[in-house]
């Protein structure tokens, strides 16, 4: 029976892993399917997601995968993030950067301690109202198979497309979709035009950009883009963080240089909290990390 139990969880923690490699599609899937097991109160109110205010407090939140229950993924996070703040979040891969993203989003809902927004738990917001009120933009945004106005509409089915090409401008991706074989009607996704990293990263922030959400959570391509695309992204995600609370996991140096905060965190646990030359100053795993993975010289 012993053997039995621990070679189940050993497969369990394999299982785990595939999903986290298998991409894209198989994260939907597993993401719909932890969606289904979260309960929105029937009983108690439904607080009215639109009416509170933009700041977002982490209170003693602690979170483990149900495939790692001896492992905490967020350890203990206490952090207020101020209305229009913008916050990097820096740390080591498994350090719990994503897995902050996905507990704002209530994908999971911690085991213990309270994620607020505008002083009320966000558990007592249902989690479609809680989304409509953020735009993630992840490390490589998914194309669908539709046009490329259709593939910005995602962000407001309902917006004209007057106003898709707006965002699309804001977004610096009006020049290259003008030059697509078809323009805004080109055919995007797995059977349609090819678009470069860049390319699909300036879709997906003209998306978020429509939706025009109070937060925005930011997950950084760690590739580097051409030069073009580089120049292009940085400022229509300048555009788009325009005020709004913004939460980015942050793989550039010139992005962490211009947050406000800089959140340091490994192992599931806040390790420190500064500015760049605070953390710089102070902070031996942000010195390290700075040297290592923000070095403008090293390559991903
Ligand atoms: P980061 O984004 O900083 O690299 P993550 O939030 O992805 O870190 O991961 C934090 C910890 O949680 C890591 O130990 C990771 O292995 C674990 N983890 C992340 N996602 C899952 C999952 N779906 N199932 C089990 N463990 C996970
Ligand atoms: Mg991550």
């Amino acid at each position: 029976a012993i053997m039995v139990a621990s070679s189940m969880a050993t497969l369990s923690e394999v299982l785990g892993e595939l999903q986290r490699a298998a991409g894209a599609t198989e994260r939907l899937v597993e993401l719909l399917h932890v969606q289904s097991h979260i309960r929105t109160p029937a009983t108690s109110p439904i607080v009215d997601a639109q009416s509170l205010s933009n700041d977002i407090r982490f209170e003693a939140v602690h979170f483990h995968y149900l495939t790692r229950p001896h492992q905490p993924a967020i350890d203990t996070l206490n952090l207020a993030i101020q209305p229009g703040e913008v916050v990097a979040l820096v740390g080591p891969s498994g350090a719990g950067k994503t897995t902050v993203f996905e507990l704002l989003q209530r994908f999971y809902d911690p085991q213990s301690g309270a994620i607020t927004l505008g002083g009320q738990d966000i558990r007592r917001l249902s989690p479609q109202a809680l989304r409509q009120q953020m735009a993630l933009v992840p490390q490589q945004p998914a194309l669908f198979s539709d046009n490329v106005i259709g593939n910005i509409r995602y962000g407001r089915p309902d917006a004209s497309e007057q106003a898709v090409k707006e965002a699309a401008v804001q977004a610096h991706a009006d020049g290259f979709i003008q030059q697509l074989p078809d323009g805004y009607h080109s055919f995007l996704g797995e059977r349609g035009v090819r678009l470069s990293g860049g390319q699909r990263q300036r879709i997906a922030i003209a998306r978020a950009i429509l939706k025009d959400p109070r937060i925005l959570l930011l997950d950084e391509a760690t590739s580097a883009l051409d030069s073009e695309s580089e120049h292009a992204v940085q400022q229509g995600l300048a555009t788009l963080m325009r005020n709004r609370t913004t939460l980015i996991i942050a793989h550039r140096l010139s992005t962490i240089q211009h947050a406000d905060r800089i959140v340091v965190m490994d192992q599931g646990k806040l390790v420190d909290v500064g500015s760049h030359t605070e953390l710089l100053a102070r902070c031996p795993l942000y010195q390290r990390l700075v040297k290592r993975q923000f070095n403008p010289s090293s390559s991903h």
